[in-house]
């Protein structure tokens, strides 16, 4: 059998940001959940990212996603401007508005995986439209693992299609707010269990700087977030998280719990590497070693 040209698809939106801390304001910089993505999974796994830019795309931003070696082939440039999004953090960076949204190419955005993506055995559908997630699915054959994220817009918009897509996908990713907004549910433990009867066999649920928590039907897996002394900007945390997650798990060949364990650890450093600077500057000059470093530092912290 011939080797699958990636061992990852990540399917997501780019974004041209604006973005507005308490201590700083940066303009037009690279952003986009497939590109936080794919950014932490390079660094395990040959990872292929499905997005749509405009014919104003930087060609700076490029090179930064061929210096980290992502495969560009599922890449689309359409005539446009790329899509826009503005945001401002309070004080405290926990919050954040957005201040603008400007679709552009996005509006019209159709993911179509080029034939070398649709055998990876691993799968990530970033947060886009679930009708456009369906759409990936239907052109993969067999993936072994698929990750699905998503954002409060789509449950309130259009939360049939995403039921069925997440009933189609092996993990089902979103934060404590959208767990609640789904289901109703107050705790984690019963909004938790109300997602996993939609299919998936896994829901990890993103509790920001306190870290994140794996459920499946017969256990709960807790992990802390890595302690930092301080970091310039969160955006795009949650999307560096899970594609650290998927690329470790794709370089570890499993699907198993005890992987998706490990995975979880990578993910969990990649995310905090990512959010000492903004946007893709700290990821772009992090190594595997630093990394490594890191996962053992934070393995040490949780021992028991
Ligand atoms: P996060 O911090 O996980 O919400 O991800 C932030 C990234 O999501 C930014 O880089 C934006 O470009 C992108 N983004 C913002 N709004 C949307 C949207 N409606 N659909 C898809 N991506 C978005």
């Amino acid at each position: 059998m011939t080797q699958p040209a990636v061992d990852l698809t990540i399917v997501g939106s780019i974004g041209i940001d604006t973005i507005e801390t308490p201590a700083e304001k940066r303009e037009e910089i690279l952003g986009g959940s497939v590109s936080y993505a794919c950014a932490a999974a390079s660094f395990f796994t040959h990872t292929g990212m499905v997005g749509v830019v405009g014919t104003d795309f930087p060609q700076a931003f490029l090179d930064t996603w061929k210096d980290m070696n992502i495969d560009l082939e599922g890449l689309q440039t359409v005539e446009g401007k790329t899509f826009r999004w503005s945001g401002v953090y309070e004080e405290n960076m926990d919050n954040r508005t957005t201040l603008s949204t400007e679709l552009n190419v996005f509006e019209t955005f159709s993911p179509e995986l080029p034939e070398a993506y649709r055998d990876a055995p691993y799968l990530f559908l970033g947060n886009i439209h679930p009708a456009l997630q369906l759409h990936v699915l239907e052109q993969v054959r067999n993936p072994k693992f698929i990750l699905i994220d998503t954002m409060d817009l789509w449950i309130n918009i259009d939360k049939e299609d995403l039921t069925k897509v997440i009933g189609k996908c092996t993990m089902l990713t979103l934060n404590e707010s959208e767990a609640e907004l789904f289901t109703g549910e107050r705790t984690l433990n019963k909004a938790a269990k109300k997602l996993l009867e939609l299919g998936p066999e896994y829901v990890l649920i993103k509790k920001g700087g306190n870290g994140s928590m794996l459920f499946n039907h017969e256990e709960v897996f807790l992990l802390h977030a890595y302690p930092l002394d301080h970091f310039k900007d969160p955006t795009g945390a949650g999307d560096t998280f899970a594609g650290g997650l998927m690329g470790a798990l794709a370089a570890s060949g499993k699907t198993d719990r005890e992987a998706i364990r490990q995975a979880m650890v990578y993910g969990s450093i990649a995310a905090s590497f990512g959010v000492e600077e903004f946007s893709l500057d700290r990821l772009a000059k992090l190594d595997r070693d630093e990394i490594e470093i890191r996962v053992a530092e934070f393995k040490e912290m949780c021992r028991i």
